[in-house]
């Protein structure tokens, strides 16, 4: 419930909060059609807690004191957040390390991380007296908006690449939102968006361009250096698409430096499909934004985009944290599903997965060293889709139901 004010991320301008600013009035003359966001607005608290607030559940109004809302009341009822920060004693000793922890985001109610931004921005719509919000989404943006969408009585209008999966499209249509899938890639499903919103007057979620995007995704944050507390992890990996994730995890981490809590930043490791790469393809090249991927490919569908939206505060919170980026192949972020499942019985979507397969090439990359306390961020349920994780296991066929059928299958 603290103050706030909202500052440009490129000039530093500061803006009085607004439903109908999203970006900066001065950068947004640079936009490119198509390209990475210019002038993303960042919330600035003022006042922040000095001190650590009891968030043992997962009601929300336990962090509100670290978010700009005006009343922890705004939120609406609905459990995004408070997931669990476990540790992978198993998985650590495969990789040779010695401290490694698996925040579990899929435990939130729609299944991903993208609940906190959603339930951030629906408070924030009900504070400006908003009745319609809509988003572009590879799946789970959109998912997570219909599903705070239908506890906050909001309505949701959701733009999704029109072969997302299927889970996704039938979980936010069961929600109760008005889905419109695009006969195109996540990218021009984001453009109609901006244009739908515009025309109809509706409230744009769409990650990167909402502040309050980045803003609800730093709960993460909070949470994890409120569990290892007095503790900082060394590293946190960050299956990234647009990179706001990332943005917002940052923005924890950074609220708590300045409020005290915490006495240094974690590096920050993002990770990219190899099929889709611009973030990691800019960080290689020391670019300060990405250049589109055309034809931009990969089994992780949530982290498939042409041009990341977020690139440019993406990029420079991997500079300013000391962190790194790597892509993986689709081969590898399949695998990683049965393993991380099998290990700490975690399943994950592929984007989620990637996370671990990002560790396992950052680990080998001379990235991260095996003696530094690592967490993987779990972005998403592996039951958002399940043909994806089939591919990874072997299905047996059925027996006869005998014993001695299963005596004989488990001779096999
Ligand atoms: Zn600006």
């Amino acid at each position: 419930m603290g103050d706030f004010h909202l500052r440009c991320s490129e000039c530093g301008r500061e803006y009085a909060e607004d439903p109908a600013r999203l970006v900066c009035e001065a950068c947004s003359g640079m936009q490119e059609p198509g390209g990475s966001t210019r002038g993303v607005l960042e919330v600035e608290m003022t006042g922040l807690p000095e001190r650590w607030p009891d968030f043992g559940s997962s009601d929300p109004r336990f962090l509100a004191d670290f978010l700009p809302v005006k009343d922890p009341q705004s939120f609406p009822v609905f459990a995004a957040g408070g997931t669990s920060l476990m540790r992978a004693r198993r998985l650590a000793g495969e990789r040779g390390l010695d401290r490694l922890w698996i925040k579990d985001d899929s435990r939130n109610p729609s299944g991903s991380t993208k609940d906190r931004a959603s339930l951030l921005v629906a408070a924030k719509a009900g504070e400006y007296g908003l009745d319609t919000v809509a988003a572009a989404s590879t799946g789970n943006a959109g998912t997570a908006l219909a599903a705070v969408g239908a506890a906050a009585d909001l309505a949701a209008v959701v733009f999704v690449p029109a072969t997302a999966p299927e889970a996704k499209l039938v979980q936010m249509l069961s929600y109760g939102a008005r889905v419109i899938p695009v006969d195109g890639t996540y990218d021009d499903a984001f453009e109609l968006c901006l244009a739908a919103c515009r025309e109809f007057g509706w409230y744009n979620r769409n990650t990167a361009l909402n502040p309050f995007t980045i803003e609800g995704k730093k709960t993460a944050a909070l949470e994890i250096a409120r569990t290892m507390a007095p503790d900082v992890p060394d590293v946190v990996v960050i299956p990234t698409g647009d990179g706001v994730i990332l943005a917002g995890v940052a923005k924890g981490f950074a609220d708590l430096a300045a409020s005290g809590l915490i006495d240094r930043i974690p590096r920050l490791l993002a990770v990219q499909p190899e099929g889709s790469a611009a973030i990691v393809r800019a960080w290689a090249a020391g670019a300060h934004d990405s250049e589109p991927v055309r034809g931009a490919h990969s089994i992780a569908d949530s982290l498939t985009v042409e041009a990341p939206r977020n690139a440019r505060l993406c990029l420079r919170r991997l500079r300013e944290t000391g962190g790194a980026a790597v892509s993986v192949s689709d081969a590898e972020i399949l695998s990683s599903i049965p393993r991380l499942a099998s290990r700490t019985g975690v399943f994950a979507e592929p984007a989620a997965a990637a996370a671990l397969a990002g560790l396992a090439a950052a680990l080998k990359a001379g990235l991260v060293d095996k003696t530094e306390s690592v967490v993987l961020l779990i972005t998403g349920s592996g039951l958002k889709d399940v043909p994806a994780a089939a591919r990874a296991v072997t299905r047996p066929g059925p027996v006869e139901p005998t014993l001695e059928a299963v005596s004989a299958r488990l001779a096999l």
